[in-house]
């Protein structure tokens, strides 16, 4: 290592985050495959890891920063659309959504009301249920 190994490096793109998820990914994969025995998991994490090698070999660089920006976008959307659902959850606590057996609009009511009528603000119908 050392010398040898940064003058093999040089010029080469590197690791980055979408290379640490990949590494992660393939520890992640080849683990699953060994504990369930599922060998495909195992090959697929073994991929994984050859790309990540792939990766920080080229010598492209503005095409693996490319990819690694596309990646920052991916997560952040997945991460904003995790965020989204939770607090569509903690909005909805301490209610309980009812769809009306008519025209099928959602409806929330508060939990813990006994039985009610449910008025369906779409279609006019009523309908009584235990929230
Ligand atoms: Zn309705």
């Amino acid at each position: 290592m050392g010398d040898k190994f940064r003058r093999m490096m040089q010029g080469r793109y590197g690791a980055d985050q979408l290379g640490q998820f990949l590494s992660v990914a393939a520890l992640v994969s080849v683990l699953i495959g060994l504990f369930t025995g599922w060998s495909w998991f195992s090959l697929f994490g073994i991929f994984l890891l050859a790309w990540q090698y792939f990766r920080m070999f080229s010598r492209n660089i503005q095409k693996r920063y490319n990819e690694n920006q596309g990646f920052l976008l991916l997560r952040r959307r997945v991460v904003g659309w995790f965020r989204k659902e939770r607090s569509f959850v903690d909005q909805n606590k301490g209610y309980r959504i009812f769809k009306c057996p008519s025209c099928g609009q959602k409806v929330r009511v508060p939990k813990g009301k006994g039985r009610i009528s449910i008025h369906c603000p779409k279609c006019g119908n009523d309908f009584i249920k235990r929230t």
